[in-house]
């Protein structure tokens, strides 16, 4: 895997984004992997050999967590 510079984060989340309404780049999830707390905004993308690109936790390559390893913050 290796990491992908992306130009306009904004329209790379909302493009790629895999289940319905996108959450805003300034709001906060829990990953699931590493447990920390992370800025949407911050996510990574890394792509693998055959091309296909993952938004990835900004912990990354450390964590090993996908965007849909983001869970909501408890209050
Ligand atoms: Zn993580």
């Amino acid at each position: 895997m290796k990491e992908r510079k992306i130009e306009n984060k904004a329209a790379y989340f909302r493009e790629n984004y895999p289940f319905e309404n996108p959450p805003k780049l300034t709001d906060v999830k829990r990953c699931i992997h590493c447990e920390e707390v992370i800025t949407v905004g911050d996510f990574k993308v890394f792509q693998d050999n055959a091309g296909m690109e993952y938004i990835c936790c900004p912990n990354a390559p450390v964590c090993n967590g996908t965007v849909i390893d983001w869970i909501p913050v408890k209050e």
